[in-house]
């Protein structure tokens, strides 16, 4: 029997992947969706209950309509699957007021958002410092605050959204081969690619490498150098005794720049899992990068500790410093916390969209349509042009 040739392989079927793999069966593609683990897990950068998605948001305009065009999706996917993905809590995101806080790359993010937000025309409201006490009372503001307001932001449950996409692609008629690693990626003389996995090699007219935090095992060098993986930690403190000023139906989802340094910087959700679920709260490093292979994925009672003392406590005074669960999750990160999107320089059948610096999954929805299109037609509606290589890392003799 021939050789199936496929007219395109993902590599990776996490955030990013499932939703390619999803968009390429539809049109009736032929797929095959590889991964090292069996999607949803949580080993990679797509766990933890809950992600936060914003329509203004202040990382820059570029990215705008990748979130509108997610939203429209995940309704989509819903209605086809029955399945819970997006949970609009409106959403809060403060600053002080006289500081130019930066945030995923961004200054004054707080100030960007509210531009963006005109610009777009998204519903929004800017609050002062009495009207957020008055509509949210655990906020603990220092009272030079300014917050911004977005009615319609929310959390995605990012387990959720991966498994419904899986089971669209598959019913679509994808293939899916879990636990099976990728060992490397071949563009032979005829122009095809074979990828070469624990499990056999297969052979595909295109790949999309949507690795997440294991990207830089298929970029050279050139490329990779510039990409770093940090181990971010994800807590959830007990909220038993003031639950009720914590449900979906009265604390929004917030990202909160409560100093002036980098990384005096929180946000969380409200505490979805009833009254022993805990609130889940987090801040970033983007200081020690890791590696996702041998990384601890223990939390130490010194980190929980440190966390609760400098971020949760003085933010949130009425929340426990007990802590119910924690866990371990990777940003890949490009310089100005920036996303790839694009062919590989050296390889226009691979395609890459995994280094997403720990904002991307609010809008993986659309880069999956985004990388179908890709395949299929070899360019975007979307403008793609700055989540280029040669946008954010430059071409290899610029950058190195
Ligand atoms: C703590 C934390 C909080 C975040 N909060 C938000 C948020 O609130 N809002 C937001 O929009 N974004 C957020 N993000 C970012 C967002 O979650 C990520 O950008 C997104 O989930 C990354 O998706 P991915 O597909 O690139 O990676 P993943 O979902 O991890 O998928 C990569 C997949 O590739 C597989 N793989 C890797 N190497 C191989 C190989 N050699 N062979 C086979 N398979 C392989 C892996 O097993 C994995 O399943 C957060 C991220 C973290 C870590």
């Amino acid at each position: 029997m021939a050789e199936t040739v496929y007219e395109a392989i993902v590599v990776g079927v996490g955030a990013m992947g499932s939703a390619a793999l999803y968009q390429l069966a539809k049109r009736g593609k032929r797929v095959l969706g590889i991964d090292q683990f069996a999607p949803p897990h949580t080993l990679g950068s797509s766990h933890g209950d809950t992600r936060i998605t914003r329509q203004a948001v202040g990382e820059g305009a570029a990215y705008v309509p990748l979130v509108m065009r997610s939203h429209e999706l995940w309704r989509e996917i819903e209605a086809q699957t029955g399945d819970d993905l997006y949970t609009v809590t409106g959403g809060l995101i403060i600053g002080r007021e006289h500081q130019q806080t930066r945030h995923h790359g961004k200054e004054n993010f707080v100030q960007q958002t509210i531009k963006l937000a005109s610009q777009f025309q998204i519903a929004h409201e800017v609050l002062r410092v009495a009207e957020i006490k008055r509509r949210f009372p655990p906020f603990n503001l220092h009272g030079d605050e300014i917050g911004y307001y977005e009615p319609l932001a929310g959390f995605l449950r990012p387990e959720n959204c991966i498994r419904a996409q899986l089971k669209l692609a598959e019913r679509f008629g994808a293939t899916l081969q879990t636990n099976t690693k990728v060992q490397g990626i071949e563009v032979t003389n005829n122009g095809l690619c074979t990828v070469i996995t624990s499990q056999g090699r297969f052979t595909a007219e295109k790949v999309i490498i949507s690795a997440g935090a294991w990207v830089k095992d298929f970029l050279g060098a050139e490329y990779a150098n510039f990409i770093n993986i940090y181990r971010q930690v994800l807590y959830w403190f007990d909220v038993s005794a003031n639950y009720a000023a914590f449900t979906p139906e009265v604390c929004p989802i917030y990202i909160w720049m409560f100093g002036e340094a980098d990384d005096e910087y929180l946000y969380g959700f409200p505490a979805i899992d009833g009254v022993q679920g805990g609130l889940k709260i987090a801040a970033e490093q983007m200081e020690t990068s890791t590696d996702p292979d041998t990384v601890s994925r223990t939390v130490t009672a010194e980190e929980t500790d440190a966390m609760y003392r400098r971020y949760v406590a003085p933010q949130f005074p009425s929340v426990s410093n007990q802590c119910v669960k924690a866990a371990t999750c990777f940003y890949t990160v490009t310089p100005g916390s920036r996303f790839i999107i694009d062919q590989h320089p050296a390889h226009p059948q691979v395609i890459v969209a995994s280094p997403c610096s720990g904002h991307g999954f609010k809008h993986s929805a659309a880069i999956g349509e985004v990388l179908a299109d890709l395949v299929t037609t070899g360019s975007s509606k979307i403008d793609l042009a700055p989540f280029s290589f040669a946008q954010v890392i430059g071409t290899p003799t610029q950058s190195a």
